[in-house]
């Protein structure tokens, strides 16, 4: 099935997918509507099922030799005191976690250079029999025989063809930054969530001396208040939790800081539309509580390519993609969720009582489950 495909979207998803189609043999362009590659300053974690499901085209080597490995995370109360391990199961690998720009350094370098347009932002598209014709904001179009919609959580190509809004406020607002560790008291080398009733707060060691940090707290949704929190805002918050929680905030600028309402958009019936087919955020955007965003649009990416790969047309492809996607991604958003829900909790008595619950909880549960989210299945 040699044919073009119009990718919109130049971010996790649609780089990856130009990288696994153009394996296949496919003609691929992808068309990003930012003038030039430019990524939020936060970092990522990219588990062992992502890995895996990319091994074939050296981006997984290249993620872990640039990448800083833990075997799990540790949660922490906000006093600083272990409430479990989140391990990775062993023989799985390791978690790696990277700055979000050398990550796209690394997706990018994977594809011939002039793959990606630049600055042309998606407008709409026409579906005929035989093509697909996508008009962009610059006036311009492109004709393909499939699309694919990598266009992120705000999908405009989703919204056109199926209109009905489906967003999901998860009740929590983010922040995010990337500072370096030089004077952190307290430091460790682990990745670390704490669970207060203040509010969340993730430390994720990066390469190079750097650590990313979010901090996750209950709000109401797009609060212009909260929306202009500084650092010094968030410090008054997490002022009583363990080292080096405070230090950080107050070592970050507030202008370097990413902010984002947690919203999640339920699974769609279809992942595809005749011969669109969406895939990362556009397709299933997930609440971050597991780190599968990515990850999940990472194999998105390589099952979509495997199934237009074995299928004899691209209507076979797709709904393959869809019957071998959906459980999975309903699985993990509906766990994220609740999980979020559970972590998010402001509430004294019930915090006691979870994390009694989880410090005893039998290891092997948690175990089968982390087998099962890590290990990619094509
Ligand atoms: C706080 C937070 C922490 C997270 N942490 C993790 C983590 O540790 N691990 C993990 O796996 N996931 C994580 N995620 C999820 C992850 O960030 C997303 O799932 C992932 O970035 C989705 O990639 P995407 O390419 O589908 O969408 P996006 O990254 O949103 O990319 C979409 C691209 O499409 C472009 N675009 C949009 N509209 C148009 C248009 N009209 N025309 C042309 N181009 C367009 C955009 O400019 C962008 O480049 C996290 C998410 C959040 C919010």
């Amino acid at each position: 099935m040699s044919q073009i495909v119009l990718i919109i979207g130049g971010g996790i998803a649609g780089l990856c997918a130009a990288i696994t189609l153009q394996q296949i043999g496919m003609k691929v362009k992808v068309y990003e509507r930012s003038t030039e590659p430019t990524v939020a300053g936060a970092g990522i974690i990219i588990a062992p099922n992502a890995l895996q499901a990319l091994k074939p085209y050296r981006i997984s080597d290249e993620i872990i030799r640039q990448g800083y490995p833990s075997d799990g995370f540790h949660v922490l109360s906000d006093r600083g005191r272990p409430i479990t391990q989140l391990a990775v199961p062993s023989g799985y690998g390791s978690l790696h976690s990277i700055h979000r720009k050398d990550l796209h350094h690394i997706l990018l370098s994977a594809l011939p250079p002039d793959t990606v347009e630049w600055g042309r932002s998606f407008l709409q598209l026409e579906q005929k029999d035989d093509h697909v014709r996508v008009a962009f904001s610059d006036g311009s179009q492109a004709v393909g025989d499939l699309v694919v919609a990598a266009d992120g959580i705000h999908s405009n190509i989703r919204k056109q063809i199926f209109r009905k809004n489906i967003y999901r406020y998860a009740g929590y607002t983010c922040w995010r930054g990337v500072v370096s560790v030089d004077g952190l008291p307290g430091l460790s080398h682990r990745f670390i969530e704490t669970w207060g009733t203040k509010g969340r707060f993730g430390i994720v060691p990066l390469p190079n001396n750097k650590l990313y940090w979010y901090a996750l707290i209950n709000a109401r949704q797009s609060d212009p208040r909260i929306a202009n929190y500084s650092t010094k805002d968030l410090h008054r918050l997490f002022q009583n939790y363990h080292d080096p929680i405070p230090s950080l905030l107050l070592k970050t600028s507030s202008q370097d800081m990413i902010h984002r309402d947690i919203v999640d958009i339920a699974p769609r019936e279809h992942f595809y539309s005749d011969r669109v087919v969406f895939i990362g955020d556009a397709a299933h955007a997930i609440t971050p509580n597991m780190g599968q965003g990515a990850c999940q649009a990472m194999e998105d990416a390589r099952i979509l390519a495997e199934c237009l790969r074995i299928q004899s047309n691209y209507q076979g492809a797709f709904a393959d993609y869809d019957a071998r996607r959906r459980e999975r991604i309903e699985q993990i958003s509906r766990q994220s969720w609740k999980i979020g829900k559970m972590a998010q909790s402001e509430s004294f008595l019930f915090t006691s009582f979870r994390n009694r619950l989880m410090k005893h909880a039998p290891k092997r549960i948690y175990r089968n489950q982390a087998q099962h989210l890590y290990q990619f299945q094509l």
